[in-house]
């Protein structure tokens, strides 16, 4: 089956808005098995949005329309689908009253064009609107299905989630189960990634296989067709093993797995704590950390030692270090955490220190970047020349020291 989704909006071809609906749907619809072949964008005008449905016939199984359902005069996506379709629209008794009691909860009167809202296609499924007003609508005619969602990606995005994708798995075949399954890797590059699976990626057909790169992070997204879902989970574990034989050091998680969440699961997992002397980095990794639920366990805290002066009066960077080898460097990062760990009592004691750019420090470039990993044995320091801007070496920098301390925890 494929799909074609159909934005409506003129704001949209405006520039003032842009098509993050369309990119959510897409998304949805890869996890189905669902290939979308084609994205269209028309403005509130019901004869160029006649046009798109009637090219969008001739080529898809599945069209799905976001935008227009509202009460206004220039919201006419159901009354133009209704023309197309030569259907009714026809009263949703359940929509009118949820809309009413809304008025009745909000205290406002309701005027006339709300009724609008509760117009329906004769002979479709409704979709309940959980967050707004205007419902949203499902029907197969002709052997096309037609999905009408509201705008407000607030009201479609749930209305998908919770009542459209049901009905579109209703009309998936049996032997369409999809299961898929996203590997994370961090350290490796895109291209190197895929010139070390590059054999797996031609032959590919069931699972199929889609890399994807982003923020210094490679992910493969495995998907398998399958009657049975043990098939297609065991299609997926194969083409994971032999992913894993090439480039298994890399892998960090799964799905939605962050470098961040892995590695509080295996600070926790190991019982171990840490804390963090950020000077490049500003606090954000340790934002990072405590961000996520039950932080408290692993990390003790840290210092945001971004001057030489609380380098040396915080955490006891001796002068001479600061002023030879300087405050970006190899000795100063070695210092920075094993100082951090003794003075916050944690396991591991990690620094960031660097040059996020654009001008030079200390003489040295924007990507010069130390980070020091100690644990009370031994203190490691990885000396890295990033790319990039200011914001992505920093984000790059504290990715690092997260892969960094899961290497270290999982050789523990
Ligand atoms: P409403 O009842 O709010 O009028 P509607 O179904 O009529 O909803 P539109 O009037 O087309 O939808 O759009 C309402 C708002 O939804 C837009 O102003 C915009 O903020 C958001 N929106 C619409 N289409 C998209 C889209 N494709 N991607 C992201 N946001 C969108
Ligand atoms: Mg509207």
């Amino acid at each position: 089956m494929n799909a074609e989704l159909i934005a409506v909006g003129s704001e949209l071809l405006l520039g003032q808005i842009a098509n993050t609906n369309a990119q959510f749907l897409s998304q949805q619809l890869a996890e189905l098995g669902i290939n979308v072949y084609f994205h269209t964008v028309v403005g509130d005008n019901a004869e160029r949005l006649q046009q798109a449905v009637n090219i969008a016939q001739t080529r898809a199984d599945i069209i799905i329309f976001t935008g227009g359902l509202g009460p206004t005069k220039d919201d006419l996506t159901k009354e133009t689908i209704a023309h197309i379709l030569n259907r009714e629209l026809v009263l949703e008794e359940e929509a009118l009253r949820s809309i009413e009691a809304y008025y009745a909860r909000t205290k406002r009167t309701m005027t006339e064009n709300n009724k609008k809202q509760a117009l329906v296609l004769s002979g479709s499924v409704v979709l309940k609107n959980d967050n707004g007003m205007a419902p949203g609508m499902a029907l197969t005619v002709d052997d096309i299905t037609y999905i009408l969602l509201p705008g407000p990606p607030k009201e479609m995005n749930p209305m998908f989630i919770q009542y459209a994708r049901p009905f579109l798995l209703g009309k998936l075949k049996q032997h369409e189960r999809i299961e898929s399954r996203v590997l994370r890797f961090f350290g490796i590059g895109e291209s190197q990634l895929e010139t070390e699976i590059e054999d797996l990626l031609e032959r590919q057909s069931n699972p199929t296989i889609a890399p994807l790169a982003g923020d210094g992070e490679v992910t493969l997204r495995l998907t398998a067709k399958h009657a049975s879902a043990t098939e297609a989970k065991k299609l997926l574990d194969e083409t994971e093993q032999a992913i894993v034989k090439r480039v298994g050091q890399y892998l960090y998680g799964y799905n939605e797995d962050t470098l961040f969440t892995k590695l509080m699961e295996q600070l926790n997992a190991h019982k171990k704590t840490i804390a963090a002397a950020e000077s490049l980095t500003g606090g954000r990794f340790t934002a990072e950390l405590t961000a996520i639920p039950g932080a408290s366990k692993a990390v003790k805290g840290g210092v945001v030692c971004y001057t030489n002066e609380v380098k040396e009066r915080v955490l006891f960077i001796p002068s001479e270090v600061l002023e030879t080898a300087g405050a970006v460097s190899e000795q100063c990062a070695k210092l920075l955490a094993e100082h951090v760990r003794n003075i916050c009592q944690a396991d591991i004691g990690i620094s960031f220190t660097g040059v996020a750019g654009p001008d030079l420090l200390e003489g040295k470039p924007a990507g010069t970047v130390y980070i020091g990993i100690a644990d009370g044995r031994k203190t490691e320091v990885h000396s890295l020349s990033l790319a990039g801007d200011r914001e992505t070496i920093r984000t790059r920098a504290i990715k690092y020291g997260c892969f960094a301390v899961l290497k270290r925890l999982a050789a523990l």
